[in-house]
């Protein structure tokens, strides 16, 4: 099996005590539900109409109907519907009793007198029917669904005012190297600004979590170790960026192992990306990230993503689709997945970006999606079908 999927093995088999809180409906988006939502009324809860029209019966639909009263949205009809009979009704109103059918008002006219008639017999019923939607306990959405905007109408619907969720993690950024300027300095020859703060910072946002930013740190083991501990102490997750590889100065593999803790993975089997490590102590996780832009971005994206959901309950499919390639793709080696940036064009096919390895992060700023090529392909032909990950 190859590293990838050997890592997602291991994501899948975490677990972890994520405490729950209950919160109000409006701050639920996009929180990771921690109950079933069940239904307390049947939806529809009536009879309703789909129209603004007539509500009669369908065997009278040649008729001429006269017309008993007006029945808007919110109301009780106080009139059942007999033989040639029918009531003004407004979209969303009660079907009063009798009826067995809405004729739209587009196709009505006035008769004289207070009657109407149908001028297209073959209408539609237009009604939706009582608990058509759904029933009462129905489960309407599962515990562990990352809540979604449709989601959030359908708690609502449900009079799910209060909703239970995990607690968002504690999360500390520690961006290493010695090489790193601040955003607002220009750098020196030899030094290069701090790319990545921002970027894992607004990946996090997207989840909703925010970021204890504990800002660039030296390579320097006792600083480094020093800044960790409290970081550690402090929150439930640390992740660095830099320092993650086997470079003289890639301090982090060696100070999680000094701190004593228990090491997942220290490769990800990815391109770019590989050196990333995992690891655990207790209740407290570090993620040590590459340094390298796209690497950083990569990494985070297809696993500590899914770990921090996995940590915090969430059932999280990463959303993949199959598309078209629409150019030739070739590599030396297939020893790892690649992951390339591309755009998926308005034709729904996969174009290239130029892309020149884990640092060009300018790259990803024309891409729309990460192309996944698997460990041990090396070639692939205009038309081939490629599995894309929008962004
Ligand atoms: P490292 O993972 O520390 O070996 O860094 C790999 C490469 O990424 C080096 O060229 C670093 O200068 C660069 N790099 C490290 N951290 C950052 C950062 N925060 N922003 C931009 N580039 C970085
Ligand atoms: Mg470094």
């Amino acid at each position: 099996m190859d590293k990838f999927n050997q890592i997602q093995k291991q994501i899948a088999l975490l677990q972890s005590d994520f405490k729950i809180e209950e919160i109000s409906l409006n701050d639920a988006f996009n929180r990771v539900l921690q109950e079933d939502v069940l239904a307390d009324t049947y939806m529809p809860p009536f009879n309703k109409s789909a129209m603004d029209g007539y509500a009669c019966r369908l065997e009278d639909i040649k008729n001429e109907l006269e017309c008993l009263e007006v029945i808007h949205a919110g109301m009780v009809p106080t009139r059942t519907i007999g033989s040639n009979q029918c009531a003004k009704i407004m979209t969303g109103a009660a079907v009063p009793e009798g009826a067995d059918c809405v004729f739209k008002v587009e196709e009505s006219e006035t008769v004289e007198g207070n009657c109407v008639k149908c001028t297209n017999p073959k209408t539609h019923k237009n009604i939706c029917y009582l608990g058509e939607d759904y029933q009462i306990n129905d489960v309407l959405i599962k515990k562990g669904t990352l809540i979604n905007v449709s989601q959030m109408a359908v708690l609502a619907g449900a009079g799910y005012h209060r909703v239970k969720v995990s607690v968002l993690p504690k999360i500390a950024l520690i961006n290493t190297g010695s090489e790193l300027v601040e955003p607002h300095e220009k750098p020196e020859h030899g030094k290069i600004r701090n790319s990545n703060a921002s970027q894992v910072i607004s990946q996090l946002k997207r989840m909703n979590i925010e970021v204890n930013h504990l800002g660039i740190i030296e390579d320097d083991y006792d600083i480094l170790t020093q800044v960790f501990t409290k970081a550690f102490k402090e929150n439930d997750f640390v992740i660095f960026t830099g320092g993650a590889s086997v470079g003289d100065f890639d301090w982090v593999p060696k100070i999680l192992e000094d701190q004593g803790f228990e090491i997942f993975w220290d490769r990800t089997g990815m391109k770019p990306g590989n050196p990333m490590t995992f690891s655990q102590k207790g209740d407290k996780y570090c993620f040590g990230l590459s340094g390298n832009p796209v690497s950083s971005m990569v990494q985070f994206e297809l696993i500590a993503k899914p770990v921090l959901y996995k940590l915090m309950g969430a059932k999280f499919i990463p959303f993949r689709i199959k598309a078209t390639l629409d150019f030739e793709y070739s590599r030396k080696k297939g020893d790892r997945l690649a992951i390339v940036p591309v755009v998926i064009n308005n034709k729904g096919l996969v174009e290239r970006v130029p892309f020149n390895g884990s640092a060009h992060i300018n790259s990803l700023v024309f891409a729309n999606a990460l192309m996944e090529i698997p460990t041990n392909q090396t070639n692939l032909n205009k038309g081939d079908l490629v599995y894309v990950r929008p962004l």
